[in-house]
Parts: C-alpha cells; sequence; structure tokens
C-alpha cells in the first residue's frame, strides 16, 4: 500500500499558469489565509508561458479605444454566444489588470513616449466594427513568458506554499460542498490529501486530444475531467478553436501577432484570398473565420501543394516587414522559423496551416469563479474554476486573440478575491474520509499487466477521430459514428494497465491518466458537436450551415453519465447588444 500524506490549508489552487498565479496571489494577501498551488509541472512551465502575441486592453496608447468597444468585439467574434456581461466586465477590468501587471514589474514593449505599445489583433476593432485598433499590449513575442515570471515571484513574496509535480486524481466532494483534493507526487509516487475550505481549479486547456495542436504536451484536461466524473457538468465543449496560423505539419503556433504586425496570407497562386471572406478585416478577421477560409482555399485547389502523403497549406507572408521589425517585435517567431523550417522569415513566406489551439467550453462559473452545478445556476460551495479549464461564457462560441490572457487575469483575480472572502468566514475544512480510495484505483493500474502499444494506440485513434470528425468541418453522421468510436476507445482504455509499479516519476502511469482524461473530454466534445445543430462561431456543420438563434441561441451543459452524455440548456445574457448576422 502506498503512503497517503496529508495537508491541511485554507485555499487549494490546482494550476500555476496564469490564472492560479493570479487567483493565488490574490487569495494569500489575506493574513493568516494558508494558501497552496499544487501544480503536476513547474510553474513557470505552464503553457501561460508559451503565449505570444499580447494581452488586449482598450489603453488607447497608440489610438482610441473604448472598453465598450472591446466588450462589443468579444461578443461579435464570439458569435453572439457571449454573456455579455461577463464580456463587459473583461474589457473594463483588463486595463487595470495591464497596469497592475506593469507595477509589478511586468516588462511591456514600449512605444517611442515610454508608454505601453500595442498592436492590432484580429476581431478587435474601433467604433463597433470600422477597422481595425491597436489594442493587444505585448512584450515582444514573449507576452505569456513574462506574465509567468511576474506572478510566480509575487506570489513566492507572498509565502504561497507550492506543490510541484503533483498531479491531481481526485477533487473531493461532499455534496454540493468541496472539502479538498487528492493529488499524486510524481517523484515519490506517493499520494497527497489536500483538505481545504476551498479549491480552485486553474488546469489549462486540452488541444492534445487533436492531432495537430498549438498545445503543450501538459494540455490534458485534468481538471475538467476529474470534475466531470464527479458529477460537475461541462458547458459548451462543443467550441474548440482551430487558430489559421500553425506551422505545417507540426501544429507549432505562428502568433496572430505576425498578422497584427502587418502579414499577409496568400494562396498558392500569391493572392491575398482573405479579399474575398472579410473584406473589411481582412487577414484581422476571427480566427473561425480564417481558419475556414483557408480551408475552403486548400480544398477548392488554391492552396500550395504538399509533397506526396502530405496535407496542403498556405503561406504566410512576412517578408515586407523587414528585418528590423521581425527581430525586434517578433522575436521567438524568427527564430521559430529558423528552427524547425530552416526560413527566414525576412526572406521567405512561412508554411502554415490550422491547428488545433483553445477551447472555449470548460468548467461552467458565475461572474467570481464559483463552479455552477446546474442550468438554473446554483453554485457548489468552495469549488472555483479560471483561466483555459473553465467558462464563464466571456468567448462564446469563438475567442477573440489576446483575451485568454486577459481572462486569466480579469477572472483569475475576482476567483482568487472571492475565494479569500469564502475561506475568511467559511468553517475550518474537514479531512475527506474516501481519500484514500483514489489511491487504492490508481495502484491497481500500476500492477495491472500491460499490453505493448494499447495506449498509444488509443491516443493516436482518439486524435485521428476528433480530427476527422470534430474538427474545423463537421457532419452528422461523421459525429455519430465518432461518438460511438470514442466511447468503444474509453472502454479499452479502462482495461489497460501500466505493468510498472516503480514509484519515481512513472511517465507511464502519468500518460495513462492524463489519456483518459483526454478520452472523457473527448467525449463529451463530440457528442455535445452532433448535439448542436446548426453552425455558429467555430462549430462549423456542413449539414446546419447557418447559425439558428430561435432553436440555438443557449449554451449547453453536458454531464457525463459513464456512457453516456446528458444535455440541459442554459440561457445566454443578451441584455447589453441584439445579435445580428456576423460580417467583418
Ligand atoms: C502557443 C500558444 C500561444 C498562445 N498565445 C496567446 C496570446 O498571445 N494571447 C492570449 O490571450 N492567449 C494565448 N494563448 C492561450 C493562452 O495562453 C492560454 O489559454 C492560457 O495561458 C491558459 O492559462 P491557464 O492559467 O488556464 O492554464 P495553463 O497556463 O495551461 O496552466 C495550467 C496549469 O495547470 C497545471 N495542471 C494541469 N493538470 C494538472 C493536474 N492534473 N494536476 C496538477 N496540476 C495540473 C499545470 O501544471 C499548469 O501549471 C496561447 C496558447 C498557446 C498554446
Amino acid at each position: 500500500m502506498s503512503r497517503v500524506l496529508k495537508h491541511e490549508f485554507d485555499a487549494v489552487i490546482v494550476g500555476s499558469g496564469g490564472s492560479g498565479l493570479y487567483a493565488a496571489l490574490e487569495a494569500s494577501r489575506v493574513p493568516g489565509n494558508r494558501t497552496a498551488v499544487v501544480s503536476k509541472l513547474l510553474p513557470i512551465r505552464s503553457h501561460t508561458g508559451a503565449a505570444q502575441g499580447g494581452i488586449g486592453a482598450a489603453l488607447g496608447n497608440v489610438e482610441e479605444d473604448k472598453p465598450e468597444w472591446h466588450a462589443f468585439d468579444t461578443v461579435k467574434g464570439g458569435d453572439y454566444l457571449v454573456d455579455q456581461q461577463s464580456a463587459a466586465i473583461l474589457a473594463e477590468d483588463a486595463v487595470q489588470a495591464v497596469y497592475d501587471l506593469e507595477n509589478r514589474g511586468l516588462p511591456f514593449s514600449r512605444t517611442e513616449d515610454g508608454r505601453i505599445d500595442q498592436r492590432r489583433f484580429g476581431g478587435h476593432t474601433r467604433n463597433f466594427g470600422e477597422a481595425p485598433v491597436k489594442r493587444s499590449c505585448y512584450a515582444a513575442d514573449r507576452t505569456g513568458h513574462m506574465i509567468l515570471q511576474t506572478l510566480y515571484q509575487q506570489c513566492i513574496k507572498n509565502d504561497v506554499s507550492f506543490f510541484d509535480e503533483f498531479h491531481l486524481v481526485d477533487v473531493l466532494l461532499d455534496g454540493c460542498k468541496c472539502t479538498g483534493i487528492a493529488a499524486l507526487e510524481l517523484a515519490t509516487g506517493a499520494i497527497h490529501v489536500f483538505s481545504a475550505k476551498a479549491v480552485l481549479v486553474a488546469t489549462g486547456g486540452f488541444g492534445r486530444m487533436y492531432r495537430t495542436t498549438s498545445n503543450a504536451y501538459a494540455n490534458t484536461g485534468d481538471g475538467p475531467a476529474v470534475l466531470a466524473r464527479r458529477g460537475v457538468p461541462l458547458e459548451d465543449m462543443e467550441f474548440f478553436q482551430f487558430h489559421p496560423t500553425g506551422i505545417r505539419g507540426m501544429g507549432i503556433l505562428i502568433t496572430e501577432g505576425v498578422r497584427g504586425e502587418g502579414g499577409i496570407l496568400r494562396n498558392g497562386k500569391g493572392e491575398r484570398f482573405m479579399e474575398h471572406y472579410a473584406p473589411t478585416l481582412l487577414d484581422l478577421a476571427p480566427r473561425d473565420m480564417i481558419a475556414r477560409a483557408i480551408m475552403t482555399e486548400i480544398h477548392s485547389g488554391r492552396g500550395v501543394l504538399g509533397e506526396p502523403a502530405r496535407d496542403d497549406y498556405v503561406y504566410l507572408d512576412a517578408t515586407h516587414l523587414g528585418r528590423d521589425v521581425l527581430e525586434k517585435k517578433l522575436p521567438d517567431i524568427t527564430d521559430f522559423c529558423r528552427t524547425y523550417l530552416s526560413l527566414d522569415p525576412a526572406e521567405k513566406p512561412i508554411p502554415v496551416q490550422p491547428t488545433a489551439h483553445y477551447a472555449m467550453g470548460g468548467i461552467p462559473t458565475d461572474l467570481d469563479g464559483r463552479v455552477i452545478a446546474d442550468e438554473k445556476g446554483n453554485a457548489y460551495e468552495g469549488l472555483y474554476a479560471v483561466g483555459e479549464c473553465a467558462c464563464v461564457s466571456v468567448h462564446g462560441a469563438n475567442r477573440l486573440g489576446t483575451n485568454s490572457l486577459v481572462d486569466l487575469i480579469v477572472y483569475g483575480r475576482r476567483a482568487g478575491r472571492h475565494m479569500a472572502e469564502f475561506v475568511r468566514q467559511a468553517d475550518p475544512g474537514v479531512m475527506p474520509a474516501d481519500a484514500s480510495e483514489v489511491a487504492k484505483d490508481i495502484l491497481n493500474r500500476m500492477s495491472r499487466k500491460r499490453r505493448d502499444g494499447d495506449a498509444e494506440k488509443i491516443r493516436a485513434s482518439m486524435k485521428a477521430v476528433m480530427m476527422d470528425a470534430v474538427g474545423i468541418y463537421r457532419g452528422g453522421d461523421k459525429m455519430s459514428e465518432a461518438v460511438q468510436q470514442l466511447k468503444s476507445l474509453r472502454q479499452q482504455a479502462a482495461q489497460i494497465g501500466v505493468g510498472d509499479e516503480s514509484r519515481v516519476y512513472n511517465t507511464d502511469l502519468l500518460e495513462l491518466l492524463e489519456l483518459q482524461n483526454l478520452l472523457d473530454l473527448a467525449f463529451v466534445t463530440a457528442a455535445s458537436a452532433e448535439n448542436r445543430k446548426e453552425s455558429r462561431g467555430a462549430h462549423a456543420r456542413e449539414d446546419f450551415p447557418n447559425r439558428d438563434d430561435e432553436k440555438y441561441l443557449k449554451h449547453t451543459l453536458a454531464w457525463l453519465d459513464d456512457e453516456s452524455v446528458r444535455f440541459a440548456a442554459k440561457s445566454v445574457d443578451l441584455s447589453i447588444w441584439e445579435p445580428k448576422p456576423r460580417e467583418y
């Protein structure tokens, strides 16, 4: 039997990306609050560190701008599935949030007169759609890296306790009350149980369910999957964003900042094809539209021909920007092109294809990050979620670039503050009784005999199914088939063992746990996509090509019931703007 070690904290935060660290910073500001951050990675290796392009805020440093315009762009960009108060708060609070980051030491790129510089990004406009506006605040193309460094050092200053390389395996719930978590310590194989008055889940995205993705290996959706198995619903899982410009064949991201600085997409004939799809915003239209435009060009034979057995692609042309702009404002991108493509972007266009990038859906929350239990908005007690794993319904059916980093900071701060206040008043936590059950289950897994290659085969099948049936374009028949295939893959995965009982960094065990989490989320994603019989934002159905506000202007709540997925509808907050057709 493995050791079970016990800890007691007031607030436990799972995940040390931008959202988790900001929440930890707020939670730890209340004197006497014992705050812990539990993370499977070292904090500065979290995926937030890969964010390149920037964080959107209507500072108006370079051109006139207003939070109201930012909120409107967010709502329209999300194809009106955005909860509008949520967007209003995002845009309003973004301004102060960016100055807070600056005051805490974040080295933003500067204008000539020393203010935070800003650049263009897709879907961000002035005066309700007139023309692109410079709204993205950035630190070269290392914005996320700088955010993580800044927040991590502030958390250390506040005496937050860090449990690095601890993998969440269970969130402990007593009815609707959260009592703590259980985690596997990767270095020793020991199970740790943390009792807590409040738990905040901030485990990031789950792009690894797709074959081609910009996401890090660790983005396996552990938080939402663990909660779904505990009976917590997931919201709007059918909306998964494909970023238009991943490096061809690899999926590694080339930031939208390249187009923000003036980069142009060209098809195989060298034409600027976005002129036909979004005449006003061109290459700075929202991502869902550009990803579809690229696929249409390719399917119509106007892509650049891939070599045999490789897919066709298009070009991102940055050659006219000049070496100076590339080296100063996009140094990492320039470096990626040299490293992965042996190509100098100042001389040659970059071959790109859409890549699975961002989960709009996730754990449903209210405006203070409290996890919602049902379509009426009833909340769990002491359970919070924030960041990419959460869904405060601010991105709707399609997220605008730079709005995830804002979401982390604005809603990380709100959730952290609410949690700090909750913890101050709550009764002391009780050590949960059923915690070691989880440990037993995991250890059984380790000793069960391994059949070679099983996990790898299942993983490859899942990625292929998701890419082909639940990717940029989707069809009803293929999705029904995908749901059945994923059901069977889940059953197969439940049977395999690890066959390696070593306790120290048992990566086979870790990968199996991650695979099961991905499979659960892929299953809910595919079923939710099949269930929504319209096209909206990133969810583009060939059999239902139009948006259908009458039937589908509502959020999906989905419960994972073992072998099936159960649905309910949650209303959308339309309190500010009336839904209109989306033109750019
Ligand atoms: C390449 C790339 C570039 C991007 N560029 C931008 C950009 O310019 N602007 C923008 O707005 N957005 C951008 N995004 C999106 C944005 O970066 C992410 O959505 C955001 O950083 C997610 O932050 P997070 O705090 O939710 O999670 P993450 O930063 O992904 O962190 C997740 C944390 O959870 C922990 N964790 C996960 N599972 C477990 C577990 N089982 N147990 C314990 N801990 C766990 C991890 O250790 C990690 O610390 C980009 C994304 C990518 C992939």
